[in-house]
Protein backbone atom coordinates (compact mmCIF):
# COMPACT_ATOMS: atom_id res chain seq x y z
CA UNK A 1 0.00 0.00 0.00
CA UNK A 2 1.09 3.48 -1.11
CA UNK A 3 2.17 5.51 2.58
CA UNK A 4 -0.31 8.32 2.48
CA UNK A 5 0.46 11.82 1.21
CA UNK A 6 1.93 14.48 2.86
CA UNK A 7 -1.41 17.18 2.51
CA UNK A 8 0.25 19.91 4.79
CA UNK A 9 4.23 20.95 5.01
CA UNK A 10 5.13 23.68 7.47
CA UNK A 11 8.80 24.37 7.24
CA UNK A 12 10.30 26.67 9.35
CA UNK A 13 8.21 29.11 9.80
CA UNK A 14 8.57 32.53 11.67
CA UNK A 15 5.54 34.63 12.39
CA UNK A 16 5.95 38.17 13.17
CA UNK A 17 2.89 40.48 14.72
CA UNK A 18 2.95 44.14 14.02
CA UNK A 19 6.43 43.62 12.18
CA UNK A 20 8.64 43.48 15.39
CA UNK A 21 7.04 41.11 17.61
CA UNK A 22 8.29 37.22 16.80
CA UNK A 23 5.70 34.67 18.35
CA UNK A 24 6.77 32.02 16.20
CA UNK A 25 10.12 30.82 14.91
CA UNK A 26 11.86 27.75 13.05
CA UNK A 27 8.39 25.76 13.46
CA UNK A 28 8.40 22.83 10.91
CA UNK A 29 5.41 20.69 10.82
CA UNK A 30 4.32 17.53 8.43
CA UNK A 31 0.41 16.91 8.51
CA UNK A 32 -0.16 13.37 6.18
CA UNK A 33 -3.89 12.58 4.60
CA UNK A 34 -6.04 11.13 6.70
CA UNK A 35 -4.35 12.20 9.92
CA UNK A 36 -5.17 13.86 13.17
CA UNK A 37 -2.35 16.21 14.15
CA UNK A 38 -2.11 18.01 17.35
CA UNK A 39 -0.27 21.28 18.66
CA UNK A 40 0.35 20.82 22.27
CA UNK A 41 1.54 23.66 24.76
CA UNK A 42 0.13 25.92 27.59
CA UNK A 43 -0.68 29.51 27.20
CA UNK A 44 0.87 31.77 25.16
CA UNK A 45 3.73 29.32 23.72
CA UNK A 46 2.53 29.99 19.40
CA UNK A 47 -0.41 27.13 18.91
CA UNK A 48 -3.03 29.78 17.72
CA UNK A 49 -0.56 31.80 15.58
CA UNK A 50 0.72 28.83 14.10
CA UNK A 51 -2.78 27.76 12.79
CA UNK A 52 -3.39 31.09 12.17
CA UNK A 53 -0.58 31.15 10.18
CA UNK A 54 -1.58 27.67 8.16
CA UNK A 55 -5.38 29.39 7.29
CA UNK A 56 -4.40 32.52 6.36
CA UNK A 57 -6.31 34.72 8.91
CA UNK A 58 -2.60 36.06 10.67
CA UNK A 59 -3.29 38.49 8.01
CA UNK A 60 -6.07 39.93 9.61
CA UNK A 61 -4.22 39.99 12.95
CA UNK A 62 -1.66 42.43 11.28
CA UNK A 63 0.84 39.24 11.07
CA UNK A 64 2.90 37.63 8.82
CA UNK A 65 5.32 34.65 7.88
CA UNK A 66 8.11 36.41 8.01
CA UNK A 67 10.26 33.57 7.14
CA UNK A 68 9.83 29.96 6.12
CA UNK A 69 7.30 28.31 3.54
CA UNK A 70 3.98 26.84 4.29
CA UNK A 71 2.89 23.93 1.12
CA UNK A 72 -0.62 22.73 1.05
CA UNK A 73 -0.82 19.51 -1.43
CA UNK A 74 2.23 21.36 -3.24
CA UNK A 75 1.03 24.83 -3.23
CA UNK A 76 2.60 27.43 -1.43
CA UNK A 77 0.35 29.30 0.46
CA UNK A 78 2.03 31.04 3.54
CA UNK A 79 0.52 34.68 3.46
CA UNK A 80 -2.29 34.19 1.42
CA UNK A 81 -6.03 35.40 2.29
CA UNK A 82 -7.88 33.33 4.18
CA UNK A 83 -10.96 32.99 1.99
CA UNK A 84 -8.27 31.81 -0.78
CA UNK A 85 -6.94 29.33 1.57
CA UNK A 86 -10.22 28.05 2.58
CA UNK A 87 -10.93 27.83 -1.26
CA UNK A 88 -8.19 25.49 -1.59
CA UNK A 89 -9.90 23.26 1.38
CA UNK A 90 -8.08 24.36 4.28
CA UNK A 91 -10.94 25.26 6.89
CA UNK A 92 -10.10 26.95 10.54
CA UNK A 93 -12.62 26.04 13.23
CA UNK A 94 -11.39 29.66 15.58
CA UNK A 95 -11.10 29.87 19.26
CA UNK A 96 -13.18 33.19 19.33
CA UNK A 97 -15.59 34.33 17.29
CA UNK A 98 -16.53 30.53 16.71
CA UNK A 99 -20.20 32.27 15.28
CA UNK A 100 -22.30 34.76 14.34
CA UNK A 101 -24.15 35.50 17.74
CA UNK A 102 -27.30 37.47 16.48
CA UNK A 103 -28.03 34.88 13.44
CA UNK A 104 -29.93 31.79 14.14
CA UNK A 105 -28.13 28.54 13.94
CA UNK A 106 -29.66 27.88 10.59
CA UNK A 107 -28.54 31.18 9.25
CA UNK A 108 -25.12 30.34 10.76
CA UNK A 109 -25.06 27.33 8.82
CA UNK A 110 -26.39 29.07 5.10
CA UNK A 111 -23.57 32.05 6.23
CA UNK A 112 -21.07 29.59 5.77
CA UNK A 113 -21.06 29.02 2.02
CA UNK A 114 -23.52 31.43 0.30
CA UNK A 115 -24.91 29.83 -2.76
CA UNK A 116 -26.39 26.80 -4.19
CA UNK A 117 -24.06 24.53 -2.95
CA UNK A 118 -24.49 25.83 0.69
CA UNK A 119 -28.25 23.38 1.13
CA UNK A 120 -26.86 19.95 0.09
CA UNK A 121 -23.78 20.84 1.88
CA UNK A 122 -25.97 21.99 5.65
CA UNK A 123 -27.61 18.60 5.07
CA UNK A 124 -23.66 17.00 5.72
CA UNK A 125 -23.36 19.56 8.75
CA UNK A 126 -26.84 18.30 10.26
CA UNK A 127 -26.38 14.79 10.20
CA UNK A 128 -23.10 15.12 11.72
CA UNK A 129 -24.52 17.12 14.49
CA UNK A 130 -28.29 16.02 14.56
CA UNK A 131 -28.80 18.36 17.91
CA UNK A 132 -28.34 20.90 15.69
CA UNK A 133 -31.92 20.08 14.16
CA UNK A 134 -33.82 21.31 16.85
CA UNK A 135 -31.98 24.63 17.66
CA UNK A 136 -32.28 26.20 13.85
CA UNK A 137 -34.48 29.50 14.64
CA UNK A 138 -32.63 29.94 18.21
CA UNK A 139 -30.06 32.70 17.80
CA UNK A 140 -26.92 31.50 17.77
CA UNK A 141 -26.07 33.89 21.10
CA UNK A 142 -28.07 32.01 23.14
CA UNK A 143 -26.29 28.47 22.50
CA UNK A 144 -24.12 26.49 25.31
CA UNK A 145 -20.49 26.49 24.81
CA UNK A 146 -20.90 22.72 23.93
CA UNK A 147 -23.52 23.72 20.81
CA UNK A 148 -21.49 26.89 19.79
CA UNK A 149 -18.41 24.39 19.65
CA UNK A 150 -20.70 22.43 17.35
CA UNK A 151 -22.34 24.89 15.46
CA UNK A 152 -18.48 26.04 14.63
CA UNK A 153 -17.59 22.91 13.48
CA UNK A 154 -20.57 22.45 11.63
CA UNK A 155 -20.07 25.66 9.68
CA UNK A 156 -16.58 24.73 9.22
CA UNK A 157 -18.24 21.25 7.37
CA UNK A 158 -20.38 23.24 4.72
CA UNK A 159 -17.53 24.54 3.44
CA UNK A 160 -16.44 21.13 2.37
CA UNK A 161 -13.01 21.07 4.08
CA UNK A 162 -9.94 18.50 2.89
CA UNK A 163 -8.15 20.13 5.79
CA UNK A 164 -10.12 20.92 9.10
CA UNK A 165 -8.36 23.21 11.83
CA UNK A 166 -9.56 23.18 15.22
CA UNK A 167 -8.50 25.71 17.54
CA UNK A 168 -9.46 24.83 21.37
CA UNK A 169 -11.74 22.09 20.50
CA UNK A 170 -11.88 21.30 24.44
CA UNK A 171 -11.47 24.80 26.38
CA UNK A 172 -14.10 25.53 28.72
CA UNK A 173 -16.38 22.42 27.73
CA UNK A 174 -17.82 20.02 30.32
CA UNK A 175 -15.86 16.70 29.91
CA UNK A 176 -18.89 14.64 28.75
CA UNK A 177 -19.37 17.36 25.93
CA UNK A 178 -16.02 17.32 25.30
CA UNK A 179 -16.13 13.53 24.76
CA UNK A 180 -19.09 13.94 22.43
CA UNK A 181 -16.99 16.30 20.24
CA UNK A 182 -13.87 13.64 20.10
CA UNK A 183 -16.46 10.76 18.73
CA UNK A 184 -18.09 13.08 16.80
CA UNK A 185 -14.75 14.09 14.86
CA UNK A 186 -13.34 10.86 14.64
CA UNK A 187 -16.70 9.95 12.85
CA UNK A 188 -16.27 12.88 10.48
CA UNK A 189 -12.18 12.11 9.43
CA UNK A 190 -13.54 8.14 8.95
CA UNK A 191 -16.47 8.80 6.99
CA UNK A 192 -15.63 12.31 5.28
CA UNK A 193 -12.30 11.07 5.00
CA UNK A 194 -10.67 14.52 6.41
CA UNK A 195 -7.63 15.37 7.78
CA UNK A 196 -7.53 17.53 10.88
CA UNK A 197 -4.36 19.60 13.06
CA UNK A 198 -5.80 20.13 16.42
CA UNK A 199 -5.04 22.97 18.92
CA UNK A 200 -5.32 22.00 22.51
CA UNK A 201 -4.01 23.00 25.93
CA UNK A 202 -5.52 19.86 27.62
CA UNK A 203 -2.99 17.25 26.61
CA UNK A 204 -5.35 14.24 27.57
CA UNK A 205 -8.00 15.37 25.03
CA UNK A 206 -5.51 16.11 22.64
CA UNK A 207 -3.62 12.36 22.88
CA UNK A 208 -6.72 10.61 22.66
CA UNK A 209 -7.84 11.76 19.37
CA UNK A 210 -4.44 12.89 17.33
CA UNK A 211 -2.78 10.54 15.59
CA UNK A 212 0.63 12.19 16.15
CA UNK A 213 1.33 15.38 18.22
CA UNK A 214 3.71 18.38 18.03
CA UNK A 215 4.87 20.37 21.92
CA UNK A 216 4.96 24.16 21.17
CA UNK A 217 6.99 25.96 24.24
CA UNK A 218 8.05 29.96 23.36
CA UNK A 219 7.07 29.97 19.72
CA UNK A 220 9.04 26.40 19.58
CA UNK A 221 8.47 23.37 19.03
CA UNK A 222 10.30 21.17 21.68
CA UNK A 223 9.64 18.08 20.46
CA UNK A 224 7.20 15.73 18.53
CA UNK A 225 5.94 11.94 18.05
CA UNK A 226 3.31 9.62 17.49
CA UNK A 227 0.70 9.84 20.11
CA UNK A 228 1.26 6.80 22.00
CA UNK A 229 4.59 8.02 22.07
CA UNK A 230 3.84 11.31 23.34
CA UNK A 231 1.69 9.91 25.99
CA UNK A 232 4.15 7.27 27.65
CA UNK A 233 6.93 10.00 27.47
CA UNK A 234 8.34 10.53 30.59
CA UNK A 235 8.76 14.56 30.19
CA UNK A 236 5.57 14.80 28.47
CA UNK A 237 3.74 13.12 31.62
CA UNK A 238 5.44 14.93 34.03
CA UNK A 239 5.07 18.87 32.01
CA UNK A 240 1.25 17.84 31.58
CA UNK A 241 0.50 16.46 35.27
CA UNK A 242 2.45 20.50 35.72
CA UNK A 243 3.69 19.63 39.59
CA UNK A 244 7.30 18.33 40.07
CA UNK A 245 7.93 19.06 44.06
CA UNK A 246 4.37 21.16 44.37
CA UNK A 247 5.77 23.64 41.67
CA UNK A 248 4.39 24.12 38.28
CA UNK A 249 7.51 24.01 35.81
CA UNK A 250 7.78 24.35 32.11
CA UNK A 251 8.76 21.61 29.24
CA UNK A 252 12.38 22.91 29.75
CA UNK A 253 12.15 23.26 33.47
CA UNK A 254 11.04 18.66 33.71
CA UNK A 255 13.41 18.55 31.49
CA UNK A 256 16.32 19.70 33.53
CA UNK A 257 15.07 18.61 36.34
CA UNK A 258 14.91 15.03 35.19
CA UNK A 259 18.59 15.20 33.94
CA UNK A 260 19.72 16.44 37.13
CA UNK A 261 17.23 13.48 38.67
CA UNK A 262 19.34 11.19 36.20
CA UNK A 263 22.82 12.55 37.36
CA UNK A 264 22.23 12.62 40.92
CA UNK A 265 19.14 10.69 41.87
P1 LIG B 1 -3.33 30.45 23.98
O1 LIG B 1 -3.67 29.05 24.27
O2 LIG B 1 -3.27 31.33 25.20
O3 LIG B 1 -4.13 31.06 22.87
P2 LIG B 1 -1.18 30.01 22.13
O4 LIG B 1 -0.24 28.90 22.31
O5 LIG B 1 -2.27 29.80 21.15
O6 LIG B 1 -1.79 30.42 23.52
P3 LIG B 1 -0.60 32.42 20.72
O7 LIG B 1 -1.97 32.99 20.96
O8 LIG B 1 -0.27 31.95 19.37
O9 LIG B 1 -0.31 31.27 21.77
O10 LIG B 1 0.46 33.53 21.18
C1 LIG B 1 1.85 33.37 20.94
C2 LIG B 1 2.55 34.69 21.24
O11 LIG B 1 2.14 35.67 20.30
C3 LIG B 1 2.24 35.25 22.62
O12 LIG B 1 3.41 35.77 23.15
C4 LIG B 1 1.26 36.34 22.34
O13 LIG B 1 1.36 37.38 23.28
C5 LIG B 1 1.67 36.82 20.97
N1 LIG B 1 0.51 37.37 20.24
C6 LIG B 1 -0.62 36.73 19.96
N2 LIG B 1 -1.48 37.53 19.30
C7 LIG B 1 -0.86 38.72 19.18
C8 LIG B 1 -1.21 39.98 18.61
N3 LIG B 1 -2.37 40.16 17.97
N4 LIG B 1 -0.30 40.98 18.68
C9 LIG B 1 0.90 40.81 19.28
N5 LIG B 1 1.29 39.65 19.85
C10 LIG B 1 0.44 38.62 19.80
Amino acid sequence: MDAPETILSVEKIEVTYHRVVTAVQGVSMTVKRGQIVALLGNNGAGKTTTLRAISGFVGMDDAQVSEGSISYKGQRTENRQPHEVTRLGVVLVPERSKVFENLTVAENILAAVPGKKSKSQAAVAYEYFPQLVRLREREAGYLSGGERQMLAIASALVCAPELLLVDELSLGLAPRVVADLIERLQLIRGELGLTIVLVEQNATVALELADYGYVMENGRIVLDGTADRLRSHDDIREFYLGHVQGERRNYRDVKQYRRSRRWYG
